[in-house]
C-alpha cells in the first residue's frame, strides 16, 4: 500500500460509500489520510440497558436494530424511533417532535446514545406495539462517533472495563451521509498501519518544525486520526495549521513578487492639482480618507504596479478615495477601469463619478450585461445617456472615455483599453480570484500592467488579513466621516415589536426611509422542518403593507427579481417613492441611500457578524440619528452572545475579531470564502503563529522569489494553484 492507492483497493466499498467519498473528493490513502477529524470525544460512563432506570441521565450503547418515523400515541406529535439493542437487552429511543432524527441513524450499525430514561405505562392495546419496552430514552443524542468500538466485539459483548473507555479518545469526522466516523477510524487505522504514509514527504523543513516545536508529518498524522492524548491532536492540529497557513503566504508573498516584477504607469501627480480636485466635493476628506490617497499617489511614482486593499467599514468613504485615485491617472493621461459587483452598484458608483468628474471634461461610460451608458449625453451635458455597445468600446479602446465603470462584463475579451492604468475593484471579495486577475491583466499586451486598488467594506480578523490578503498591501480606513452619529443597535424582544414598529412609523412620518431585511425570499415549504423556518421577505412585505404600515408605501426587493425590477425598485426607493423597503441581504453591498435611517433585520442570527454589520452600514449614510433593530426567535445562548456583540460593538475590525472569538473555527465559511480548510481557521485564532508563519514565508520569498532554490515548495504551490490571485 501507498499513499498513491486507491481506496477502493484497500477496502470493499458499498455503493452508498462510493458516492460519499466521491462527494467529498477522496480517492485514494492520501486524500484519506488528509481528511481531518473535526473533534473529539472522551466516551461517557456507559450503562448495560438491563440496569437502566427510569430518571436516569443514561449512556449507553448498542446495535440500531430498526428506526421509524411515525405519530405518539395520543396526541398526534410527529416522532421518530428506533430501537437499540445490547448484550443484555432492548430499549426504545424516541424523538419528540424530531422524527428525522429516526432518519439519521444507520440501522444495524452501532451507536452511543444519551439520554433520559423515561418510564411509560405498557397497556398493550392501540397504537402501541406490544414488543414495545416500557422503558424508552427520551430525545437521546447520538453519538456515531463511538461506533468503531463496535468492532471490538469483546468489548462491546464483555463490557465490563468501562473505566478504560475513558482513555481513549473518539475522533469524530464532519458528518456525511453514508459514511460514519467509525467506518472512518477503521479505514485511517488500515491506512496507518498498512504504510500508507510511508511514502509520504514532510513539506516543511526541520529547521521550521524544530524552531516551532511541532510534530513531523508521519507523527502528525498518527496523532490526528488516533491520538492518545488531548495534547498530541492539538499538537499535530498546529502543525497541519501552520503548514497550511504559511503555503497560503508563501503563495501569497510570490504572486505579489510576480506581479511586481512588471513595468506599470509610473506618474506623479502634484499635490495642488489633487487638493484642487477634492476641493469640488461638498465636504472635506477625513483624515483617514486623505491619507489613502497619499499613499496611493506614492504607489504610482513608484516604478512597479501597486497592489493595495483598501479595507474600510460601511460609509468610511472608499468611493472619493476611488474617485481621487482615478483622478490622477486620468490627469496624466490614461485609463482606469472599475468594477463592482452587481449592477446596481455599478450603476451608482458610475453616477458619483460622472457627478465627480463633469467639471473636468471627462467622459465616463458604464458597462454591463444590461446597458451601456456614456457621460455626458450631448444634447444634456448634465446627464448620462444609452449607446450601443460597439460604440462605447470603441470610444474605450481609443482612449476617448478613459474611465469606465461597470460589472464583471469588463472582463469579457473584447472590451480592450488604450492604456488601462488602474483597475479599481470594489468589494473585492465577491469576485473571483480569476475574475480579478483578468481585469488586472487587461493591459498585459501593452507590456505594463496596471495599478490595482481593491476595496472591501468586510471587517476581517488582522490573522485572516495578514494571510489571505498576503499578496496586498493594506490601507485602513478606520474613521468614519465627521458628524455622523454612531447607529443606535437594539435587540427587540416580542413583545416590543410594536413599540419599535411605532418609533419606525414616526421616522417615516418625519420623511426618512427603512429597511426590512429578511432571511429567504419565499415562504418556507411546509415539508420542511420547524428549525429551519424563517421570516420570507415576500411574506413580510405583504404583512406590514397591510397589517402596519397600510399609510406607507412598501417596496420588496430579492436576488430572483430581473435586474431590470431590481434596479427599478432600487431607484423607486432612492427617489422616496418607498417608504419600507423590504428586501434580502441583496442590498448588502455598498447602495447608497443616505435618507433611509432605519434598518430592521428579522431571523438576525441566521447571519453572520460581519453581514450583519455590513446591513447596518446601509443606514450609517445621513447626518440624521440611524437605527438597527434587530428580531430575533433564538433561544440559543451563543447566538444571542453574538447579537448582543453587534450592539455593543461600532467597529466592524473589532467585531470581526469577536466574531472569530465567538463562533471560532470551522463556522465562518471559511473553506467557501477565503479557501481556507476549517483546520486553517483555526490557526487564526493565533495572532503569533499567523505572524510567524508570515515572516517566514517572508523570508525565503526575498531571498528566492520564484522559489528555484526550493522546488519542494513550488511542487507544493502548484497544488493549490487554483487559489493563486494572479496566476
Ligand atoms: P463606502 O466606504 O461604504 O463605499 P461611500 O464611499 O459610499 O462609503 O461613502 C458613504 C457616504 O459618505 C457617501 O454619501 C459619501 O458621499 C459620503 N462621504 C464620503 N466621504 C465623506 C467625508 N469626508 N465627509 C462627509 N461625507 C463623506
Ligand atoms: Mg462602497
Amino acid at each position: 500500500m501507498t499513499s498513491d492507492t486507491p481506496l477502493k483497493d484497500i477496502s470493499r466499498l458499498n455503493p452508498i460509500q462510493q458516492k460519499a467519498l466521491e462527494r467529498l473528493g477522496l480517492k485514494t490513502a492520501r486524500d484519506l489520510l488528509y481528511h481531518f477529524p473535526s473533534r473529539y470525544e472522551v466516551p461517557g460512563q456507559r450503562k448495560q440497558i438491563s440496569e437502566l432506570a427510569a430518571g436516569d441521565d443514561a449512556v449507553i450503547f448498542g446495535k440500531i436494530l430498526s428506526a421509524k418515523t411515525s405519530k405518539a400515541w395520543r396526541k398526534k406529535i410527529p416522532l421518530g424511533e428506533a430501537v437499540i439493542e445490547d448484550e443484555t437487552g432492548k430499549i426504545k429511543a424516541i424523538w419528540f417532535h424530531q422524527p428525522y432524527l429516526a432518519k439519521k441513524v444507520a440501522v444495524g450499525q452501532f451507536a452511543e446514545f444519551r439520554g433520559k430514561v423515561a418510564a411509560r405505562k405498557k397497556t398493550g392495546t392501540g397504537a402501541v406495539a406490544t414488543t414495545a419496552p416500557e422503558l424508552y430514552l427520551t430525545n437521546p443524542e447520538v453519538r456515531d462517533g463511538l461506533a468503531w468500538q463496535a468492532g471490538k466485539e469483546s468489548l462491546f459483548y464483555n463490557n465490563d472495563n468501562n473505566q478504560n473507555l475513558e482513555e481513549f479518545l473518539v475522533p469524530v469526522y464532519p458528518e456525511t451521509r453514508g459514511l460514519s466516523s467509525g467506518w472512518f477510524y477503521y479505514q485511517q487505522k488500515k491506512l496507518l498501519a498498512g504504510g500508507a504514509l510511508n511514502d509520504l514527504v514532510d513539506s516543511l523543513p526541520t529547521e521550521l518544525l524544530k524552531k516551532f516545536n511541532l510534530p513531523s508529518l508521519k507523527t502528525a498524522l498518527v496523532w490526528i486520526h488516533h491520538p492518545k492524548k488531548l495534547t498530541d491532536a492539538e499538537a499535530a492540529r498546529k502543525r497541519f495549521a501552520f503548514e497550511e497557513v504559511f503555503f497560503i503566504q508563501l503563495a501569497r508573498l510570490r504572486d505579489k513578487k510576480i506581479y511586481q516584477s512588471n513595468p506599470s504607469f509610473s506618474l506623479r501627480t502634484s499635490k495642488t492639482e489633487i487638493s484642487k480636485f477634492l476641493k469640488n466635493f461638498p465636504f472635506k476628506p477625513t483624515t483617514a480618507q486623505t491619507k489613502a490617497i497619499e499613499q496611493i499617489l506614492a504607489d504610482f511614482a513608484a516604478d512597479k504596479p501597486m497592489v493595495r486593499l483598501l479595507e474600510g467599514d460601511v460609509g468610511s468613504g472608499k468611493t472619493l478615495v476611488a474617485a481621487a485615485a482615478t483622478f490622477a491617472i486620468v490627469n496624466a493621461g490614461y485609463e482606469v477601469s472599475y468594477m463592482a459587483p452587481t449592477e446596481i452598484l455599478a450603476r451608482q458608483h458610475f453616477e458619483s463619478f460622472c457627478q465627480y468628474f463633469a467639471h473636468l471634461n471627462v467622459q465616463v461610460g458604464l458597462l454591463t450585461g444590461k446597458e451601456c451608458r456614456k457621460f455626458p449625453s450631448k444634447i444634456n451635458p448634465t446627464e448620462s445617456t444609452h449607446i450601443s455597445r460597439t460604440q462605447l468600446l470603441k470610444w474605450v479602446a481609443n482612449g476617448e472615455i478613459p474611465i469606465l465603470v461597470g460589472t464583471h462584463a469588463l472582463i469579457q475579451k473584447n472590451v480592450k483599453f488604450k492604456e488601462l492604468a488602474l483597475v479599481i475593484i470594489d468589494e473585492q471579495h465577491r469576485f473571483g480570484v480569476l475574475q480579478r486577475a483578468k481585469l488586472a491583466r487587461k493591459n498585459l499586451e501593452n507590456g505594463s500592467l496596471p495599478h490595482l486598488l481593491t476595496m472591501t467594506a468586510t471587517p476581517i480578523p488582522r490573522t485572516l488579513a495578514l494571510t489571505v490578503y498576503g499578496d496586498l498591501d493594506l490601507t485602513l480606513l478606520d474613521e468614519l466621516p465627521a458628524g455622523r452619529k454612531p447607529i443606535v443597535t437594539k435587540i427587540i424582544p416580542p413583545n416590543k415589536r410594536e413599540a419599535a414598529y411605532e418609533h419606525v412609523r414616526e421616522e417615516l412620518a418625519a420623511g426618512r426611509q427603512a429597511y426590512v431585511i429578511c432571511p429567504r425570499i419565499d415562504e418556507p415549504d411546509p415539508e420542511k422542518e420547524l428549525a429551519i423556518q424563517a421570516k420570507s421577505a415576500r411574506a413580510e412585505a405583504k404583512r406590514l403593507q397591510e397589517k402596519n404600515f397600510p399609510e406607507f408605501e412598501v417596496g420588496l426587493m430579492h436576488g430572483k427579481l430581473k435586474p431590470k425590477d431590481k434596479e427599478e425598485t432600487m431607484q423607486e426607493f432612492a427617489n422616496g417613492e418607498i417608504d419600507i423597503l423590504v428586501s434580502t441581504s441583496v442590498v448588502e453591498v455598498g447602495v447608497n441611500v443616505p435618507n433611509a435611517t432605519i434598518i430592521m433585520i428579522e431571523g438576525a442570527e441566521r447571519f453572520g457578524l460581519a453581514q450583519l454589520h455590513q446591513l447596518r452600514g446601509r443606514v450609517l449614510r445621513s447626518s440624521h440619528q440611524a437605527y438597527c433593530y434587530i428580531f430575533s426567535d433564538t433561544t440559543n445562548a451563543k447566538s444571542m452572545e453574538r447579537l448582543k456583540a453587534l450592539v455593543e460593538t461600532k467597529s466592524g475590525f473589532d467585531l470581526a475579531e469577536k466574531d472569530l472569538a465567538l463562533r471560532g473555527a470551522g463556522t465562518m465559511s471559511g473553506e467557501k470564502q477565503w479557501g481556507i480548510s476549517d483546520l486553517g481557521m483555526e490557526a487564526l485564532r493565533n495572532l503569533k503563529m499567523v505572524a510567524a508563519a508570515r515572516i517566514e514565508a517572508e523570508k525565503i520569498i526575498e531571498d528566492d522569489p520564484d522559489l528555484s532554490l526550493h522546488p519542494d515548495f513550488a511542487e507544493k504551490l502548484k497544488a493549490r494553484k487554483q487559489e493563486l490571485h494572479f496566476e
